[in-house]
């Protein structure tokens, strides 16, 4: 994938000019005529800020700018951030469910030897969470219509990068929070997943937010089913 204006999402051959190191010249994009993009030259704590208020112009600066320079190890960047997203839902399948037992009588000591086995998490979180990437891509694919087309690995990295509220759940595994926190964060993560799909198929935000949401209620219908089964 190519680079591109934070602003309008056209296209860029390049984003900036080094005459030297540490002295570059900011490009400006031909289309919509501003510059390209200014994150290049920002605080990471301002792209940081701007990804929290879900501005569309960083997911651009993240999703294009950063993760498809010219240094970027896509296929390692997919599959390290892959395994750290099924950890961090696993993770967040265990502060939900010992919260729940705690909260149904049950008693800290007894809570991660008596409940499921580690290997059980990790199967359920890892089937539940591939059903639902499927489907998220699926529909995709069929209802966010694109003038370009998109590979499913850029999809896939774009959901998973977008899920970055996911880290979260470390803090309320050290931390005592409500079991309502977990909703918020799923309706942050949810949030963000369908501006990166907004930003990455230039369709309506609010089909993007229908099909982040049938792809969320997917993985809310399967889990139970497959805590059933297993
Ligand atoms: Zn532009």
């Amino acid at each position: 994938m190519e680079q591109r204006c934070i602003h309008c999402g056209s296209p860029m051959k390049s984003l900036f000019i080094q005459y030297s190191p540490g002295n570059i010249r900011l490009m400006k994009c031909d289309s919509c005529k501003a510059i390209a993009d200014e994150y290049i030259e920002c605080e990471i704590m301002i792209l940081l800020i701007d990804l929290i208020l879900h501005k569309h112009k960083a997911y651009r600066h993240l999703l294009y700018n950063t993760m498809y320079s010219d240094m970027a190890d896509v296929q390692g960047l997919l599959w390290k951030s892959s395994v750290v997203y099924l950890l961090l839902d696993a993770c967040n399948s265990r502060v939900l469910l010992l919260k729940t037992n705690i909260e149904e009588g049950g008693f800290l000591g007894s809570s991660f030897s008596s409940m499921w086995p580690c290997w059980k998490v990790l199967l359920d979180v890892f089937v539940v969470n591939l059903i639902a990437l499927m489907v998220l891509l699926f529909l995709t694919r069929t209802f966010l219509s694109s003038s370009e087309i998109i590979m499913y690995k850029d999809l896939l990295l774009a959901v998973i990068i977008s899920s970055y509220w996911k880290t979260f759940v470390i803090a309320m595994m050290v931390w005592k929070f409500p079991p309502s926190v977990i909703f918020i964060l799923d309706m942050l993560v949810l949030s963000s997943n369908a501006v990166a799909l907004k930003v990455m198929t230039r369709s309506t935000m609010t089909r993007s937010i229908l099909v982040c949401f049938s792809a969320h209620v997917v993985k809310f219908l399967v889990g139970p089913l497959l805590e059933i089964l297993l």
